[in-house]
């Protein structure tokens, strides 16, 4: 089964909306008529409407770091869907780690942002991985299944077409360390098993599942070359454009 990859950019909380506009008009020269690969940009909720005005025309779409799972209502300081897509914004991350590690994001809330995004033609990419004293305890797979199960609760297999997954243990992210393209392979099998046990093994051959964690221009061949592995989810590394762009051209 031949997956198209995406190659994702998470740009934290990083760039003024000159900056971001300077990296996608650098940045989109560069890959004009590329269609291997899909990218996609995640810039901060303020700089959405820069970056989808200077991406307007091309392949690269443009999603949000994180969506709240109210449509509308007094949430101070959340980012509504409806507004995502009322700019043009097209993908969502959902509980990214750092979501979950300093805003207590748990496997319920992801759940419910899940059913929100897809209820709103939004491809929503999830997020899931162990921390450092799951994996040296042997928890990983344990980890894996609970977050995939807790993701996809209410889920049907004829919704979930458009959800990609992002396996990113936590100990790769940020830190320099990346998880062996091995260790990738073997937590993406981990994951597309639970995925199959849920859902079918017809939506799990569909499913992407992207690494994540420390992918550098360097690394990403080794990583992004195995057919268990559908791209990638840089954080840091995405942030210069040349360095995204070895990357995205692995
Ligand atoms: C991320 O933010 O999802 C990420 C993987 O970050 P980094 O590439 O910097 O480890």
């Amino acid at each position: 089964m031949s997956r198209k990859k995406l190659i994702a950019a998470n740009w934290k909380m990083y760039k003024t909306p000159s900056e971001a506009k300077a990296f996608v008009d650098a940045f989109l020269p560069t890959v004009a008529g590329y269609t291997r690969d899909e990218i996609a940009l995640f810039p901060s909720p303020v700089l959405l409407p820069t970056v989808i005005e200077a991406a307007k025309g091309s392949s690269v779409a443009v999603g949000a770091q994180n969506i709240y799972f109210a449509e509308e209502g007094a949430f101070t300081g959340e980012t509504s869907i409806l507004q995502l897509k009322a700019v043009g914004g097209t993908h969502t991350l959902i509980g990214h780690s750092e979501r979950r590690q300093y805003f207590g994001e748990t496997d319920e809330i992801v759940n419910k942002k899940l059913h929100t995004a897809l209820k709103h033609g939004i491809v929503p990419v999830v997020c899931i991985g162990e921390v450092l004293a799951e994996r040296e305890a042997g928890q990983t797979e344990q980890v894996l299944k609970t977050q995939v199960t807790g993701a996809f609760a209410g889920i049907t297999p004829e919704a979930a077409a458009p959800i990609v997954i992002a396996y990113e243990p936590v100990w790769a992210i940020g830190t320099g360390k990346t998880a062996t393209p091995e260790m990738a392979v073997d937590a993406h099998r981990i994951v597309r098993a639970e995925v199959a046990k849920l859902l079918g093994s017809d939506v799990a051959s569909k499913i992407r599942i992207l690494y994540g964690g420390s992918v550098k221009p360097d690394n990403a061949t080794a990583l992004c070359s195995q057919e268990e592995i559908d791209g990638a989810l840089v954080g840091g590394a995405s942030l210069k454009p040349d360095s995204f762009l070895a990357i995205v051209k692995y």
